[in-house]
């Protein structure tokens, strides 16, 4: 933890500032094991392995806990980079551009490995804090200790540990996975400060009724309840379809013969991951199959969800055809 976050922090409890009380231990700038103290309700927050810990995993819900261990589980196992992230980043922030950033003060929803949390720190944000209910948070730590200017943080998002002090706030692909989206929608636009933006993209419920119909039950009654490793190796088998499909089928068809293309089943979205290698594809088949907890939303609630925090220039743009990625200005 830099000493820089402090700035931010308010007591998820009270609201109170929040203080250094006590650190037994610094790694050159980060502070790795510490005591935190509430300014007003002298309530206590530890410090450990570097990263501030404002979630209870043991008070948290149990479904909660879950999809938190289970993304937790396949963040420190697919750590693989990939090129093609930046393009894919910027896909879901749309219309968001990269120069966005720009000396602004980002909180992320959600921040699994730190992936988006490093692109943003180098598009040139002022600060960008992370956070993750999940174990994830001890990857993302080490992956951005050295970027001077992002924060991670573990911490509940109906329970977010800061002031309003954020220009920008976004979560990709998270909200759809607390069991309430739009109530941790509200509670991360929450921390904007007037004037400010927010970006959220979601699963939509549109284009996915295969998914609902079929995969859900199963990912519910099944894989979800399978240990990490377990799912780990069962996934390589609808992932090796999904590879072989998009790269034989999808791909080829869409270069060559695009009104065939267009015939295909779910074919933007699988034309859209033809381009990533076996690993990416496992992680999104895995992916699909792992979380306790997934919902599906369709625009009609996506729309409601930003009328319910009152923004200002709302864009909402169909994503592949199965996705929503939202944009708006906080107004008051
Ligand atoms: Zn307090």
């Amino acid at each position: 933890m830099k000493e820089k976050l402090l700035e931010l922090l308010a007591c998820p409890s009270c609201g109170g500032d929040i203080l250094l009380a006590y650190a037994s231990k610094y790694e050159e700038k980060e502070i790795i094991e510490a005591v935190l103290s509430c300014k007003k309700c002298s309530r206590e927050y530890r410090v450990v392995r570097g990263v501030p810990r404002f979630a209870d995993l043991s008070r948290i819900e149990q479904d909660k806990a879950e999809t938190a261990e289970n993304f937790g589980w396949q963040w420190t196992h697919f750590t693989q980079e990939d090129e093609k992230y930046n393009e894919q980043f910027l896909g879901w922030l749309q219309p968001v551009k990269s120069e966005f950033f720009a000396d602004k003060i980002v909180l992320e929803g959600g921040c699994g490995k730190g992936r988006h949390t490093s692109l943003a720190a180098n598009w040139g944000a002022k600060a960008v804090v992370g956070i993750d209910l999940s174990a994830a948070v001890e990857t993302a730590f080490a992956a951005t200790r050295d970027l001077e200017n992002v924060h991670i943080v573990q911490a509940d998002i109906y329970k977010l540990p800061f002031k309003r002090a954020f220009d920008y706030a976004f979560s990709i692909g998270v909200l759809h996975h607390t069991p309430d989206p739009k109530k941790s929608f509200i509670s991360l636009a929450s921390k904007v400060k007037k004037g400010g933006a927010i970006s959220a993209w979601i699963y939509g419920a549109e284009n996915n009724e295969w998914i609902t119909n079929y995969v859900s039950p199963m990912r519910e009654k099944f894989t979800s309840r399978l240990s990490q490793p377990t799912l780990y190796q069962l996934s390589k088998l609808p992932t090796f379809g999904v590879f072989l499909a998009t790269k034989l089928i999808y791909k080829p068809l869409n270069k060559g013969a695009k009104p065939l293309a267009d015939k295909l089943f779910y074919n933007d979205y699988l034309y859209y991951i033809s381009r990533f290698g076996w690993r990416e594809q496992h992680n999104i088949v895995f992916d699909h199959l792992v979380a306790p907890t997934a919902f599906y939303i369709s625009r009609t609630e996506f729309e409601d969800w930003w009328k319910e925090i009152d923004a200002k220039d709302v864009e909402i743009i169909w994503h592949n055809q199965n996705s929503w990625c939202g944009f708006g200005e906080i107004n008051k």
